[in-house]
């Protein structure tokens, strides 16, 4: 099909939640795309995240064929060699006692609030339910999870939304005038991704987790977007010295299949039994097969050199005409610019460049395996953009 078949018939048939862009990709290689027209383009998106290592890495491929060629799908009522060994992966390298699979972002928090008022209940019994989130954060789109995400334009139509959830400011003031009794936990983003690619200041996370750590409030590290890493460390909350007792992550873990990720450190590995929780997908073979592979690769050496590829450049935006600061960490990198968000990203996109927005800022979330020369095709594209 060419670009206007597809259009034509996403515009007849799909609920249009989506404001997209005018492209459709026919596949790509590396941080390298092709449009169903044949026009090539530097990703700088990484699909928000998720293609940890671009477009038909072969490594990742073979992980998965490999399991394809045993089985797609097995149901959560029996053992799974790919599920157990992501989360003994997962546990190894994160310190986390415990694993839960689902296939999403949304769904991984939803774990971790429900174990959350779980956890308070057992230990306190009704009535410390109360969740804390951070305004400005993103949290996903179940109502849960919608109602925890601290932005108001998402709150609109879905009425009544999940009682006992507050927000606060990210600062400790606020969170002690919030987090009163009454409240089981609260959840962050190290560095709030949809939010702004606002990194949180490290005296407030670490006051913060002693703030928990003091009243028996659990702390929920939502990793989604910064997990995987794509800060330059597995985890983001690794920077700030903090022990979490719940981390979620999704977006990166597999590569680009769906999953999700709830890790429950020793305070909260007990608490969901059998029965309390689940998913039909949920550890799927094939996305823990090519979550493996991606997990394997994140070696303490790989995520040095995106370290190196995040200075790299974070330098070179730095001293283009147009880029008024940089925000986030490592591969997240945020672009306060002087142009529109908006005008940036379709600008780009005409010659060649795909790149993201969170709010007015431009976002760049580039594969972690993307090469010298992807960055600078792309930079100079962005360049001649933001002048
Ligand atoms: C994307 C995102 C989510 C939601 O993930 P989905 O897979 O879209 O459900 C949750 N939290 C953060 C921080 C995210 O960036």
């Amino acid at each position: 099909m060419n670009f206007e078949e597809i259009q034509l018939l996403d515009k007849a048939y799909i609920a249009q939640t989506y404001a997209r862009f005018p492209v459709a990709f026919s596949g790509g290689q590396g941080a390298t795309l092709e449009g169903v027209d044949g026009k090539r383009y530097v990703d700088f998106g990484s699909g928000i995240a998720v293609n940890s290592f671009g477009a038909n890495d072969e490594e990742w491929k073979a992980a998965v064929i490999e399991q394809l060629g045993k089985i797609q799908h097995v149901s959560n009522y029996y053992y799974s060699e790919p599920a157990s060994r992501l989360a003994e992966l997962l546990c190894k390298r994160s310190g986390a006692k415990r694993v839960f699979f689902s296939n999403s972002g949304a769904e991984a928090n939803e774990c971790a609030l429900k174990a959350a008022r779980k956890y308070s209940f057992l230990k306190y019994g009704a009535g410390r339910s109360k969740i804390v989130s951070l305004k400005g954060s993103f949290h996903g789109r179940t109502l849960f999870t919608l109602t925890a995400t601290g932005q108001d334009e998402f709150h609109k139509y879905f009425h009544p939304f999940v009682p006992e959830i507050a927000y606060a400011e990210a600062n400790m003031a606020d969170i002690r005038r919030v987090a009163d009794k009454s409240t089981c936990a609260v959840i962050i983003e190290c560095i709030q991704g949809e939010g702004g690619v606002n990194a949180l200041n490290k005296g407030f996370v670490t006051a913060l987790a002693e703030y928990c750590a003091t009243h028996n409030i659990l702390l929920i590290c939502d990793e989604v977007q910064s997990g995987n890493g794509r800060t330059g460390k597995f985890f983001a909350y690794e920077h700030y010295g903090i022990k979490p007792d719940i981390v979620t992550t999704a977006k990166g873990l597999a590569g680009g299949l769906p999953i999700g990720a709830c890790l429950f450190f020793e305070s909260t590995e007990g608490v969901l039994a059998a029965g309390d929780h689940g998913s039909t997908f949920g550890g799927n073979p094939i996305s823990c097969a090519a979550a493996v592979n991606v997990v394997s690769r994140l070696t303490e050496e790989f995520l040095l050199e995106v370290q190196a590829k995040a200075e790299y450049m974070r330098a070179k935006l730095k001293g283009f005409n147009g880029v008024k600061a940089l925000s986030g960490l490592g591969m997240m990198i945020g672009i306060e610019v002087e142009k529109p968000s908006k005008e940036i990203v379709k600008a780009c996109l005409e010659k060649g460049l795909l790149v993201l927005t969170a709010h007015e800022k431009v976002r760049l979330l580039p594969p972690l395996n993307i090469t010298k020369l992807e960055m600078d095709e792309g930079l100079s594209i962005l360049k001649e953009v933001l002048k």
